[in-house]
């Protein structure tokens, strides 16, 4: 089984803190459209056996013209066999929310929505000069469920500068009284080349300090727990039977395809391969037939280490079994030797070695200190 990701790089504004690859300019968008269905029939021998999840990402996918998305579609149909499809989500922002898209997502075979809502506050959307306001952050849920989606997934930020925690607190009880079957949660980062980067450097925005984000982070997976939420993984809560299987097939290390400029792909062996962040570069590309990817051939120490990194933000850990011998064995000695609370937060039972996940905010020291150096 493997899974297909397509990458739609257009956004209607720029958020402050996102460095993803996205364009506002929608002048190349319809030739961009066109590169993706090209690129989907070149790779149509990749992929070996059927496909069990689609995921559209971005950018903002929700922003495609419905002629755009049907096309698409078409072609995935057209070259895949994607009969045992589980799981087709698109991301989606709150503003594109109108009844026609709905419908139309629903009649593509779209049954899950991932929904950047990011935070209910008026005053932090307009600090992120997100797209949406606080009424669509609320109302874009209950419009998704009535147009018959049965799986629906939100966005929330965490670690926002000038929030308050009583503020936090009110957008996780939003959250829970909207009931999302799953929500990805995410502590703000402060990326280099971003508008908030310059906003901080400024002196303008100050960044939240460590132990108030631990603060954020513990109360949101309190309540989520509390809730009925599995907190399955560092960022992702998940209802019973409703864990992103998209997402949880790319960190078991199945193999994924990935369309569209800046999208990985991997063959589920030891090749990864990604395409060219840059639209017209990729446009140019294909109408060229030229190469628009590099690739690399991952050595068993990569695994081992993208294993490693993967498992200790999840809840099923690390299944040690599946690394070779002497990588499991450097990493559980190396375990051993951790002292004070790093050494503290891991846990070694039955073949696996995890981090609970009270202590997940934790995990990027711990993995630095176990990852195999040679
Ligand atoms: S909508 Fe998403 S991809 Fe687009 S700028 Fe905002 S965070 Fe980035």
């Amino acid at each position: 089984m493997s899974s297909i990701y397509v990458h739609i790089p257009f956004c209607k504004q720029a958020c402050t803190y996102c460095d993803f690859h996205f364009s506002t300019n929608q002048a190349l968008r319809s030739k961009l459209v066109r590169s993706l269905l090209q690129e989907i029939e070149q790779r149509s021998e990749e992929l070996s056996g059927p496909v069990e999840s689609v995921y559209f990402g971005g950018g903002s996918p929700s922003i495609l013209s419905q002629e755009e998305l049907a096309s698409i579609f078409e072609k995935l149909h057209a070259t895949f066999d994607l009969a045992q499809v589980k799981e087709v989500t698109l991301e989606s922002n709150p503003d594109d929310h109108t009844e026609a898209n709905l419908k139309h997502w629903r009649s593509l075979g779209i049954d899950r929505l991932s929904i950047g809502i990011q935070s209910f506050l008026a005053r932090d959307l307009q600090m992120m000069n997100r797209a949406h306001n606080a009424a669509e952050a609320e109302e874009c849920i209950r419009a998704a469920r009535e147009a018959g989606f049965k799986s629906l997934t939100i966005d929330l930020i965490y670690g926002i500068p000038g929030q308050t925690m009583e503020q936090w607190q009110s957008n996780v009880q939003k959250a829970i009284l909207l009931n999302p079957d799953h929500i990805s949660a995410y502590c703000l980062t402060v990326e280099e080349r971003t508008a908030l980067h310059h906003l901080v450097t400024k002196g303008k925005i100050t960044e939240k300090e460590d132990d108030t984000i631990e603060r954020e982070y513990l109360f949101l997976h309190g309540k989520l727990e509390d809730g009925g939420w599995e907190h399955y993984e560092i960022s992702n809560f998940g209802k019973s039977g409703k864990h992103a299987l998209h997402n949880s097939n790319y960190w078991s290390g199945k193999a994924y395809l990935g369309i569209g400029p800046a999208a990985h792909s991997f063959d589920g062996v030891n090749k990864r391969r990604w395409n060219v962040s840059n639209n017209p570069a990729y446009i140019r590309a294909l109408e060229k037939g030229e190469g628009y990817w590099e690739e690399e051939v991952l050595t068993d120490r990569d695994r081992s280490n993208e294993l490693l990194m993967t498992g200790l933000r999840r809840s099923d850990g690390v299944d040690l079994s599946l690394l070779p011998d002497a990588h499991g064995k450097a990493i559980l000695q190396s375990a051993d030797s951790l002292q004070g609370p790093l050494g503290d937060a891991l846990q070694h039972q039955r073949g696996r070695l995890s981090i609970e996940p009270s202590k997940w905010l934790l995990a990027d020291a711990v993995i630095r200190e176990l990852m195999i150096e040679q």
